[in-house]
């Protein structure tokens, strides 16, 4: 059957969508794939269809059995031969399978790359007529990958062992050096990828610095009474008082993550999925294999661990392509417990500097004036102008000339022998008379009160950005104090320009105007 037909026939769709047509000729005519496209955008159909057009049987590789099961069951329903290879199988079904496979009775095959990989399993595979074999989530197989999967790292010998059989490898994530990982291990050509568009122009971008996260959180809130979202934090605790919190509020508040017991993990997602208005509150353990499309928010109260990683998590709003909001808060904080990460990390020195580069191309997009849609999918080789559904879009953050103030920080920073908090170091570049100053005879510096010309919340806001520039580092082991990084070091010497962004005037809370 053509493959339009059957895109009508078992899905009952009237036209590809995007790249899908390209793809599904490319793949029909035995060629190799590499599909890059975001979620939600169609990447099963691109494998589905040319294993049912060309004979033998499509070997998908997924890394979850969940998912596995969903797409099994919709495509049997189709009416498709589908099954999944699941290594728990009861050794009667199990050889029942074997059967229909080596019999050339079934379309399509689902495997965990685990199972796989076991003992015996691709010597059963020799003697199949394969048509096709999908690799997806293939940057799990990346090292760079914030997904990474070492067993996935093993699929490379599926290129060898079945060398006339079309390649092909899918994802949604992947930034230049994740697709060449991929694009090498599967031994793909260049010339084989297909990479569709990373715009979601549905997904509203805002990134602001943590000021009161509770009440910036309480304040996005406010604007999505009555929908579903999810709430990002770094730690298993974290996510459980924030869910306690808003549900003393009166929001419908789950927590979810790695640490619950299963039984409460699944009943929360439950939950969430059939829910009209549940906020879930989690760490990154809840992602893959969400599949709920009307999720109208997606806030982040801490950094995620990188672009990829930001745009994977607010993307998990709006696949229903309605109007969907996010919002990220970050602090000097995370950006020195981000960096501690990496730092102590038992890594090579090669991935930890490419840590480290994921790390400053993270704060780019939060220190950015320029709009977040242009900074997010230049990250992803996309070009795009300034959207108008972002927060610098719609208020272009105002900038000064820094270069000054940032003299005077780090040689305050300097002066007081790198080892002050940022609290401490803003006192005496305001000249604040106070004992302890007085004690440590910083009163009598050249530094101290040659900070006059901004007030309090103005240093702090120029001390965090120095941080996040990487200019000054913050010892968290210790007790917060700042040093001055390799980079502020050349800024001393080579004194460039710097621009810097204002504050936000300070927010008010509970009716009360906060003190500056
Ligand atoms: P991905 O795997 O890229 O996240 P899916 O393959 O799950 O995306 O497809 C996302 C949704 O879009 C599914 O509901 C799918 O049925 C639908 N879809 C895919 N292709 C088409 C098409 N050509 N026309 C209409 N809907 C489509
Ligand atoms: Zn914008």
């Amino acid at each position: 059957m053509p493959a339009l037909e059957i895109l009508k026939t078992v899905y009952g769709y009237d036209a590809f969508r995007g790249p899908q047509a390209d793809i599904v000729a490319h793949v029909i005519a035995g060629n190799n794939a590499f599909v890059l496209m975001p979620t939600g955008g169609g990447k099963s159909l691109c494998y589905q269809i040319p294993a049912m057009v060309r004979p033998g049987m499509g070997l998908v590789v997924s890394p979850l059995l969940a998912l596995m099961a969903d797409q099994v069951a919709a495509l049997r329903q189709a009416g498709v031969r589908a099954a999944a290879l699941n290594s728990d199988l009861p050794g009667d079904e199990r050889r029942a399978l074997w059967r229909a496979i080596h019999g050339g009775d079934l379309d399509l095959l689902y495997v965990a790359p685990e199972t796989l990989l076991r003992p015996g399993v691709l010597e059963q595979l020799d003697g199949v007529r394969l048509s096709l074999i999908a690799i997806d989530e293939a940057h799990c197989l990346s090292q760079w990958g914030h997904d990474f999967r070492p067993s996935y790292r093993q699929l490379d010998a599926l290129a060898e062992r079945f060398a006339g059989t079309p390649r092909m490898a899918l994802t949604a994530t992947a930034d230049e050096p994740t697709r060449q990982e991929i694009l090498s291990h599967l031994d793909i050509d260049e010339a084989d990828a297909f990479i569709a568009g990373f715009d979601r122009p549905n997904i509203r971008y805002a990134i602001e610095e943590k000021d009161n996260p509770r009440a910036q959180l309480k304040d996005f809130l406010k604007r999505h009474e009555g929908e579903s979202g999810i709430v990002y934090c770094l730690s298993k605790r974290k996510t459980e008082e924030t869910a306690a919190w808003l549900q003393g509020l009166g929001y419908d508040a789950l927590a979810y993550h790695a640490g619950m017991d299963k039984a409460a993990r699944e009943a929360n997602q439950a939950r969430f999925q059939r829910g009209e208005a549940v906020v879930m509150v989690a760490t990154i353990a809840f992602g893959m294999g969400i599949d709920k499309p009307d999720v109208r928010f997606v806030a982040h109260l801490d950094l995620p661990g990188s672009i990829e990683a930001y745009y994977q998590e607010t993307g998990r709003a709006g696949r229903d392509g309605l109007p969907s909001d996010t919002l990220m808060l970050y602090g000097s904080e995370d950006v020195a417990l981000r960096s501690r990460f990496i730092e102590e990390s038992d890594a090579p020195e090669q991935r930890k500097r490419m840590e480290r580069q994921k790390l400053d191309a993270l704060l780019g997009l939060a220190e950015t004036a320029d709009c977040r849609r242009r900074v997010l999918l230049s990250y992803f080789g996309d070009h795009a102008g300034p959207c108008g559904n972002c927060d610098t879009c719609a208020e272009p953050p105002k900038l000064f000339d820094g270069g000054i103030a940032a003299q005077k920080a780090l040689s305050c920073i300097y002066r007081t022998g790198e080892r002050f908090g940022q609290a401490y170091v803003v006192d005496v570049l305001l000249g604040v008379e106070n004992e302890r100053i007085a004690q440590f005879g910083h009163d009598r510096i050249s530094t101290f009160g040659i900070g006059r010309e901004h007030d309090n919340r103005t240093w702090r806001a120029i001390l965090r950005q120095l941080i996040t520039l990487r200019l000054v580092e913050v010892d968290l082991a210790g007790h917060g104090g700042l040093s001055i990084a390799p980079a502020g070091r050349d800024f001393l010497r080579d004194k460039p320009a710097l621009m810097l962004r204002v504050p936000p005037p300070p927010r008010a809370r509970r009716g009360k105007v906060a003190r500056g």
